[in-house]
């Protein structure tokens, strides 16, 4: 049995990549760049551990009832997550949905890192986002990047960099639960005019 420890996850959102697409943020990340946007997700500890399993069931049904492109993993660091996030990214491909992976890390240093089974989860990841989010150089113009250091990278033939400058992409989205809870997703700022 797997697990992952997640720091959150929002059913369909349009502020997470392309299209509609469940977005899951993990718990835990080793850096610690200025202004992160996620700082409640930077710290090692147990947080929403839940078995990969059940995570599978709800993507599914995510994709009967929002009618989801994909998964995006995000973080936190997702990398540090990858064998659970492997098995997640495949059972995404193997029932159509794209997958999505932002990362601090560059995807060079990924290669024969020391992350288990990183390998195995870009065998299954569409796009990836590297880099460390920097406020000094805040990304103007492309769709979902904090700042303009981050790049995208291809990994299938899914997308390509059309994407990046698509219009009309909904930069954030509030959600007010029926508790009177107000969270927000997407980016932390909005620089289009
Ligand atoms: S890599 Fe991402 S989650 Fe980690 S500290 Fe940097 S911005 Fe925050």
């Amino acid at each position: 049995m797997t697990w992952l420890n997640l720091g959150a996850i929002v059913d369909a959102t349009e502020a997470e990549g392309p299209g509609v697409r469940t977005a899951i943020w993990v718990q835990g990340c080793l850096k610690r760049c200025p202004s992160c946007c996620n700082p409640d997700f930077l710290k090692i500890k147990p947080a929403n551990v839940v078995e990969v399993e059940q995570l599978k069931k709800r993507i599914e049904s995510n994709k009967n009832n929002f009618d989801i492109e994909g998964i995006t993993l995000l973080g936190g660091e997702p990398v540090l997550q990858a064998q659970g996030l492997s098995e997640l990214a495949r059972f995404a491909h193997s029932i159509d949905l794209s997958v999505m992976l932002f990362t601090g890390y560059k995807l060079k240093e990924l290669d024969n890192s020391r992350f288990v089974a990183v390998d195995r989860l870009l065998r299954h990841v569409d796009v990836v986002v590297d880099g460390e989010f920097e406020l000094h150089i805040v990304e103007p113009n492309r769709n979902w990047v904090g700042s303009t250091n981050q790049k995208f990278h291809y990994l299938t033939n899914r997308y390509d960099c059309s994407i990046e400058s698509m219009a009309e992409v909904i930069t954030n989205e509030w959600r007010i639960s029926t508790k009177g809870q107000v969270s927000v997703n997407g980016l932390p700022f909005i620089v289009k005019a």
